[in-house]
């Protein structure tokens, strides 16, 4: 009920507004707009780094080393749940990701103005529910699901506790739901292509109807989209049709509960709201005057319950401030140090829920371990960008946030699906069949935020004056070669080895071969004799770049293919131990 106050000014009435109609202070409204620039301009360089993750310039005519020029991964930089796993499992702070330590500052003072302000997905959220609005959600029914529903909003706690603990068993595997990765992983994977693969069959489309303007405005819009989207030649990634659907439905949940992500599933955003019990910014209000409008909670973005009458959960609110600038009875306010009279600070976990979710995120990560051996014998396919860590390392530091494999200029690297066992689902692999590795690339170290792949220099990656970096070994399927199976000359492979010198090296031969024509009468064709190159691979000099298999001109399955047996990270994958139990004496 609103209560008049004795002696107090009346506010005026604002024209419009339902109820006594107090509009919301000024200071609120400015706030709010700056709120909605401020979420447009970092999705919007959020964007733009994505787009920029990418190379579109030649490795032949770069006289100087190729760097993007702008940190397209610094969102995950300033994301201090990927610091806080990685510091869990490395027991190092990476680098960069010191910059976390600014967003967490952040939150101790205002809450989790990251989630309302700031951060690139959950502003993704509000803007698709809002121009997607569901025509169920009207009303009671809005307002229904804008209320906290405690049983739902805690599974994102849980999730924290779990990944956090499988941190600390040695592996980053909570990046899978990290939503900066997310974000990342599915527009860079699977919008981007999708759009480009799209906007292709368009424009291949327009060019068919012979209209010349229509193709001019074709061709033009698909220069510039290769610009600055998308580089010019169309990108697949392995299985991205899974990430695709998954980002999808997660979308689309908005239409059901709204922010249903940033409130059920984000383990960023439960991180933040352990933070953000100690925010010296946060909500008062004045229980008495509340009229049960429920204005403010068809607009509340973080279901924390700003109405009247209950306590609001300040773990849960974005800090959008929609509530105080739509609450007609002057009931909310925002201020720095508020009374916490009527406000809950400490996320709403039952403790045996919160241990067991823990103890299971723990147990998880050995339990995927029996089921894959990594330490040797992995998966021979699982090729790992040059530069990366030794593989167990490799685990405690991947987020599968896919900047390695956005920027990779090859299409060479991809989400691994179960080739990494469990422990390892859309950690990047190399398929050479789709793309080799650049011989002078050295982009995905540099985009790696944390470290999984090292920084290296082209010197390093070439072994230039040094040892060159290796991800693996070439080998021969010598019945499926042309030159060794089937009596046919072919040197592809040798002719774009990029090493020096060559690891393919070829053996001139001259070999019998029987004539493609049938003899006289149905006899047996002629035989005659061709000089062919055999081709061979020297282990000593093969980095695995892949090149060899990429351009195989034998189709289904390459007559050379790659495995990462002899990559450089590892002591034990190598083609001969020199110290088994089978060769020592005795
Ligand atoms: S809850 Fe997560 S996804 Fe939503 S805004 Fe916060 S950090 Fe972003
Ligand atoms: S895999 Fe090779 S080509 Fe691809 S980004 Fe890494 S270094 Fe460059
Ligand atoms: S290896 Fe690739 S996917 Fe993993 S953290 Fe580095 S950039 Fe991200």
């Amino acid at each position: 009920m609103a209560v008049a106050v004795p002696g107090a000014a009346t506010p005026k009435k604002q024209k419009g507004r339902p109820g006594s109609g107090i509009p919301a202070r000024l200071s609120i409204r400015i706030l709010v707009w700056v709120r909605r620039v401020s979420q447009a301009g970092f999705l919007g360089l959020f964007l733009y780094f994505l787009f920029q993750t990418g190379f579109r310039g030649s490795f032949a005519s770069a006289e100087t080393a190729v760097r993007l020029p702008l940190p397209v991964e610094g969102f995950l930089l300033a994301d201090p749940f990927v610091a806080a796993m990685t510091l869990l499992s490395t027991h190092t702070i990476y680098r960069g990701l010191v910059w976390s330590i600014g967003l967490l500052a952040l939150t101790l003072v205002v809450g989790r103005v990251f989630c309302g302000w700031i951060c690139p997905f959950g502003t993704l959220h509000h803007f698709f529910g809002w121009i997607f609005p569901s025509r169920y959600l009207r009303g009671n029914k809005r307002v229904e699901s804008n209320k906290t529903a405690p049983g739902r909003q805690r599974v994102k706690y849980y999730l924290l506790y779990a990944f956090l603990a499988a941190s600390l068993m040695g592996s980053v595997i909570g990046g899978l739901f990290d939503p900066i990765c997310v974000a990342v992983r599915a527009i860079g994977l699977a919008v981007i292509p999708a759009v480009q693969y799209v906007t292709g069959v368009a424009s291949t489309l327009s060019g068919a109807t012979g209209m010349r303007p229509v193709q001019g405005a074709a061709d033009s819009a698909q220069d510039f989209l290769a610009q600055t989207v998308w580089q010019s030649k169309q990108f697949y990634f392995h299985h991205t049709w899974f990430i695709g659907i998954l980002f999808v439905a997660i979308l689309f949940m908005n239409r059901i509960i709204p922010r249903f992500w940033c409130r059920v599933l984000c383990p960023l955003g439960a991180f933040l709201g352990v933070f953000a019990r100690f925010a010296l910014f946060g909500m008062e209000k004045d229980h008495a005057k509340c009229t049960d409008c429920n204005l403010c909670l068809v607009n509340c973005q973080g279901a924390d319950s700003p109405q009247g009458g209950v306590k609001w959960r300040q773990d849960e609110c974005h800090m959008c401030m929609n509530c105080e600038n739509a609450c007609p009875e002057d009931v909310i306010k925002f201020k720095f140090l508020p009374n916490r009279k009527s406000a809950l600070t400490v996320p709403d976990t039952g403790r045996r829920t919160a241990i067991a979710t823990a103890a299971a995120g723990a147990v998880m990560i050995p339990a995927a371990r029996i089921a894959d051996v990594i330490d040797a014998n992995y998966d021979h396919k699982v090729i790992r960008p040059p530069g990366s860590v030794e593989e167990r390392e490799f685990l405690e530091r991947c987020i599968r946030c896919a900047e390695c494999m956005k920027v990779c200029p090859n299409n060479a690297l991809h989400p691994a699906f179960f080739e990494a066992g469990i422990e390892g689902i859309w950690t990047p692999i190399l398929i050479p069949r789709i793309g080799y590795c650049e011989h002078s690339c050295v982009l995905c170290g540099q985009v790696c935020p944390t470290g999984a792949i090292q920084k290296i220099t082209e010197e390093q990656k070439m072994g230039i004056g040094q040892k060159p970096v290796s991800i693996g070994t070439a080998f021969y399927d010598q019945g499926r070669c042309l030159p060794w199976g089937m009596a046919t000359p072919c040197i592809v492979c040798e002719e774009f080895c990029p090493t020096s010198p060559k690891a393919i090296w070829v053996e001139e031969v001259d070999i019998p071969k029987r004539l493609p024509i049938a003899g006289d009468n149905g006899k047996e064709p002629e035989m005659t004799t061709v000089h062919v190159q055999r081709p061979h691979v020297d282990p000593s000099l093969c980095i695995g770049c892949g090149a060899c298999e990429k351009v195989c001109p034998v189709q289904d399955k390459p007559a050379v293919y790659v495995t990462n047996v002899g990559e450089s990270r590892s002591k034990t994958n190598v083609i001969l131990l020199e110290d088994t139990n089978y060769n020592r004496p005795g």
